[in-house]
């Protein structure tokens, strides 16, 4: 074991493994469970709605999405990093990720990402927030 700063809160603790802290990694389970319960309910919520009635933060949320954990619902999103475009899990938009490979070596599976990319510019259509 050894004693690392939590990245969420700044404490020292034992590092067994896992990221953060135990308090943190408690917070982040139940924060993790009111978020889906919540959409359980309300599967057409987005991100704001849910925040405001969980009272889970926004970035929270937004981390869930990022690391997939959400990927049931399709009305939460976060922003590509690069262009901003809405993605719906990981950190870059389909197309931001095609030009980082560029004749790079083989993606892990092309065929799959290809065909989800796809799907999710279809649905975006007409569902603009301005
Ligand atoms: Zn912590
Ligand atoms: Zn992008």
């Amino acid at each position: 074991m050894q004693l690392r700063n939590c990245p969420r809160c700044g404490r020292l603790f034992a590092s067994s493994g896992r990221g953060m802290c135990n308090e943190c990694l408690q917070e982040d389970a139940r924060d993790y469970d009111l978020v889906r319960n919540y959409l359980r309910d309300n599967p057409g919520a987005n991100m704001v709605e849910v925040s405001r009635e969980t009272g889970v933060e926004l970035g929270k949320i937004e981390e869930f999405i990022r690391q997939g954990r959400l990927l049931a619902y399709a009305k939460l999103q976060v922003a590509c990093e690069i262009c901003g475009a809405p993605i719906a899990s990981g950190r870059l938009c389909e197309s931001c990720r095609r030009g980082f490979r560029g004749g790079g070596p083989e993606p892990e599976k092309p065929g799959l990402e290809e065909m989800r990319g796809r799907v999710h510019i279809g649905r975006r259509r007409g569902d603009r927030r301005s």
